[in-house]
């Protein structure tokens, strides 16, 4: 079994849509995991936000001009009168839906259930729109098998029983078309794998079926060295290991959801990165094989806290990080990078809806200074901190300020905290320095 994936420009326009026939017009059979339409669950987003203000006349604006969007995709997709009616009378019964929702009180679960919208409309057409084209395809219901536990991880025993229970049932399907994005919480009520989530989805299926290779097809030909939104030139990477593209995805790296490579990593599967729109380029194969040596990719995370704690007695004395973490630990709140002097500890956070409690119960014992608009640029390559090009960076990034430096904390990665407004500046930098030949000295 194949797992693809494909992302919101993919099945963004009906162009595109087409693009995505042709890709998985191949004789094995295929899980394919989709996102909603490019830009619907930003609008799906806004119209929760009118609701939940109250602002239900913005509301119905907003979901208005969306079901129009809607209408015509599915007048040009489908051309086959009954099919054509059958999602049109679909996609019009879920907006009316939505409209309903505006005359409700609003809660959490009235907003994940919004959200989810954008994968149900998407996965809906498309499958109608592959039967039209003679596919054996057969839809299966994300929310009948997907499930996070209490801690948002995957319940992976539940999602293998229920998808494979599912696919039984439809065995004569070539194609499996399926939801990205959304799940069941424990509670078995609507809930979702965070923005970009369709990639997790993919992967958390690919690992419930131990597939041959999961795929996520997207608007650009790989894993770039950089990110291409904020600096020009860069170059996609053919390979890379599970350990390097974990590490960029968790530092922000937007093609890849943070959390995407865990469950292919765990079972050895492939992962591949590939472009709709341009197939036959090479992409990104990412294996548990290492390739090169030296810096190999830049990404940075933004909404960073960062954490200074001073020890107001006890100078760094046995127990003081025990504490620290303890006080991190109860409030749920992950830290990213951490480094220690003799009279302090500075930590990132990524996470603040604790941080008051937690600078509260810190101020008990230390001094605490807070700086928030800080971003991490993170460094990646095989044996990166041995590389002898490596010291050159600090040369190259002598005028930004650096305000922390993780190195060596695994021997693939090196961690810089700078503020936000000078990110690009670090980034376009490095780009220049470290990828496109620059001399430091010129
Ligand atoms: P999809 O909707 O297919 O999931 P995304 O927008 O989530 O697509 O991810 C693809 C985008 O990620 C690219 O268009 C690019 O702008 C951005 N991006 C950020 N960092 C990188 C990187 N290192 N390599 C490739 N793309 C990146
Ligand atoms: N549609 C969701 C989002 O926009 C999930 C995804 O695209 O992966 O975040
Ligand atoms: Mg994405």
């Amino acid at each position: 079994m194949l797992v693809y994936k494909f992302g919101g420009t993919s099945v963004g326009s009906v162009i595109n849509m087409n693009h995505v026939k042709d890709i998985i017009s191949t004789p094995e059979k295929k899980i394919i995991v989709l996102s909603a339409m490019s830009g619907t669950t930003n609008a799906l987003v806004a119209i929760s936000e009118a609701i939940a203000i109250g602002n239900s006349a913005l509301a119905r604006d907003q979901i208005n001009t969306l079901n129009e969007h809607y209408n015509t995709a599915v007048y040009d997709l489908l051309h086959e009168k009954v099919l054509r009616k059958d999602v049109s009378d679909y996609v019009n019964a879920i907006f009316s839906q939505l409209n309903q929702v505006t005359t409700k009180t609003y809660n959490l679960q009235h907003h994940n259930r919004i959200l989810a919208i954008g994968e149900l409309l998407s996965t809906y057409m498309f499958s109608r729109f592959l039967e039209q084209e003679g596919f054996s395809v057969a839809l299966l219901p994300a929310l009948d098998f997907m499930r996070i536990d209490r801690n948002s991880e995957p319940d992976n025993f539940y999602i293998k029983q229920n998808l494979s229970r599912l696919i039984d049932g439809q065995q004569s399907a070539d194609v499996y078309i399926t939801q990205g994005f959304i799940s069941l919480d424990a509670d078995g009520v609507i809930t979702n794998l965070k923005r970009g989530g369709s990639d997790y989805t993919a992967t958390i299926i690919g690992a419930a079926l131990e597939a041959d290779e999961v795929q996520i097809w997207t608007d650009i030909d790989g894993f770039h060295n950089n990110d291409p939104r904020y600096v020009n030139d860069t170059t996609a990477l053919s390979y890379l290991s599970y350990d390097e593209a974990a590490e960029l995805a968790y530092f922000g790296a937007k093609i890849l959801h943070p959390q995407t490579v865990m469950p292919v990593r765990r079972l050895d599967i492939p992962l591949r990165l590939k472009n709709t729109m341009a197939p036959d380029a090479h992409g990104t194969l990412i294996t548990n094989q290492t390739h090169g040596e030296g810096i190999k990719a830049i990404a940075a995370k933004d909404g960073i806290t960062a954490i200074k704690i001073k020890s107001v007695r006890m100078l760094l004395a046995h127990g003081f990080l025990k504490k620290v973490f303890e006080i991190f630990e109860t409030y749920e709140t992950a830290i990213d990078m951490i480094t220690t002097s003799e009279i302090a500890v500075s930590l990132t956070i990524d996470h603040t809806s604790n941080l008051e409690n937690i600078i509260t119960e810190l101020q008990k014992f230390a001094e605490v200074e807070v700086e928030d608009y800080m971003s991490i640029v993170c460094l990646v390559g095989n044996q990166i901190i041995y590389h002898p090009d490596t010291p050159e960076l600090f040369q190259v990034l002598q005028d930004v300020t650096i305000r922390m430096i993780a190195y060596g904390g695994s021997n693939n990665n090196i961690s810089l905290l700078v503020n936000t407004s000078d990110k690009l500046e670090t980034l376009q930098k490095l780009q220049r320095y470290v990828f496109n030949g620059y001399s430091v000295l010129a």
